[in-house]
């Protein structure tokens, strides 16, 4: 079974010592497997190879490498994201320099509008949305601010997401915008969620209709795919797609494992198996140049069975006499996207997290590693956090 295999894997892994021994005439050994082609396991199988000197092979179960940003030209040409749209945004210079050594940039400001009854209205919240949803004329932020105080509701403790909600934005716009949208998301009313999963939806009193606020917005000029491909490329790294950890070949062999798959995954599941939500994609190619307004359109009502579409050629500027779009259904099954907020769940994986700690020539790096919904460039740079100390650790142990 997989877990017998994956047991006698890590059961090999155990010391540096052992490893040492399974160093046979005609095995191939390398300093790092690195499991996981996504940006967690790019940037550390580059950091470890271009800054470290490191042999590294790195492998990923899926087909391909660039993880959930993955991109490709569909059967019409039009280059589309398969794990639904990924736009780059980061305050951070330094991690826009590091991948800027990877990628030329394209300027793209990303803008969400909602379909509510009938219109398209702007996403989050802002002084424009109010005044097309209610015949309004807000002219400023303050007047826009007096409005939303006039509608919040005093809920009193904030227990929950509903909560939230309500108390910023009022019981009308909690309907329209997050109960349908919430519960196809997540699975469960709002009620039932942690409040910390709505605190991330503001709603502006400006008219400021960009999605991201970061001081640096833009998508790679050749797609995720490319930039990947050019971070990989280094006669110190070998790639092996299509390959999961539990089945690799028996020759192989190397000293330090960096993990970028699920934490429970790693130990067998022996604490349970920490819940996700999923979602399925559904993409589809029109015969029209254009589908939306903007890359993406929200439809927060729950007889919608979807949540939002995507239309790719907004975040590309690429030009073609058609265009292709995905739609976006949440679900239980599937790939893991979502770590569920719940208690349980974080007690589950701050068990998990100890077991990592014990393991000493294992790296847990990554969103599905460490249990947390994070954007790309928070990978990057929790990365490049960790390869520092890696190397840091190495060059001492080298001392010695
Ligand atoms: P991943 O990209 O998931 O890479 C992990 C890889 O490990 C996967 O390819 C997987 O196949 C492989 N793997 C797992 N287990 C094994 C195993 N046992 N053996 C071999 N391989 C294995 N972020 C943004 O900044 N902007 C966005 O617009 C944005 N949009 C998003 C939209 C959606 C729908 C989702 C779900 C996420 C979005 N994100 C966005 C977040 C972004 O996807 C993550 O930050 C990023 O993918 C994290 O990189 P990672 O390497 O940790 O994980």
């Amino acid at each position: 079974s997989i877990t017998d295999a994956l047991a006698a894997r890590q059961g090999a892994q155990r010391s540096t010592a052992d490893l040492a021994a399974t160093r046979l005439p005609g095995r191939r050994h390398y300093d790092v497997l690195v499991v996981g082609a996504g940006f967690a396991g790019a940037v550390m199988a580059e950091r470890m190879a271009r800054g470290s000197g490191k042999t590294v092979l790195v492998i990923d179960k899926r087909d391909h490498i660039a993880g959930n940003a993955y991109d490709h030209h569909d059967d019409a040409g039009i280059l589309v994201h398969r794990y639904g749209p990924h736009i780059f945004h980061t305050n951070s210079g330094d991690i826009l320099d590091y991948l800027t050594r990877f990628t030329g940039w394209i300027p793209y400001e990303h803008r969400v509008l909602a379909a509510v009854d009938d219109q398209l209205v702007p996403m989050p919240i802002n002084r424009t949305t109010l005044n097309m949803l209610y015949g309004l004329n807000l002219q400023d932020d303050e007047a826009a601010a007096e409005y939303l105080r006039s509608v919040a509701v005093d809920v009193g403790d904030i227990r929950n997401s509903r909560d939230t909600v309500v108390s910023q934005v009022g019981e009308d716009l909690y309907a329209r915008f997050f109960e349908g949208y919430t519960r196809k998301q997540w699975g469960v009313d709002p009620s039932q969620l942690d409040k910390s999963v709505a605190a991330r939806v503001p709603a502006r009193t400006s008219c400021d209709d960009r999605y991201f606020t970061d001081r640096y917005q833009c998508m790679p000029d050749k797609g995720y795919t490319a930039m990947f491909s050019a971070m990989l490329d280094h006669p110190s790294i070998e790639v092996m797609t299509g390959q999961g950890y539990a089945d690799l070949p028996m020759e192989l062999s190397w000293d330090h494992v960096v993990w970028t798959g699920p934490i429970d995954e790693y130990f067998h599941h022996r604490l349970g198996r920490l819940p996700y939500r999923s979602l399925r994609f559904e993409h589809e190619t029109l015969d029209c140049a254009q589908a939306q307004p903007v890359a993406v359109v929200n439809y927060p009502d729950y007889d919608t069975p979807y949540t939002r579409i995507t239309e790719y050629k907004h975040l590309t500027g690429q030009q073609a006499a058609r265009t292709s779009i995905t739609r976006e259904y949440p679900a239980d099954e599937g790939d893991p996207y979502y770590p569920i907020p719940n208690p349980a769940a974080q007690d589950m994986y701050r068990q998990y997290s100890r077991l990592a700690g014990d393991c000493e020539n294992v790296t847990f790096v990554g969103r599905l590693a460490t249990y947390r919904y994070y954007n790309m460039d928070q990978i990057v740079g929790q990365a490049l956090a960790t390869w520092r100390r890696l190397d840091a650790r190495w060059r001492l142990d080298a001392l010695a």
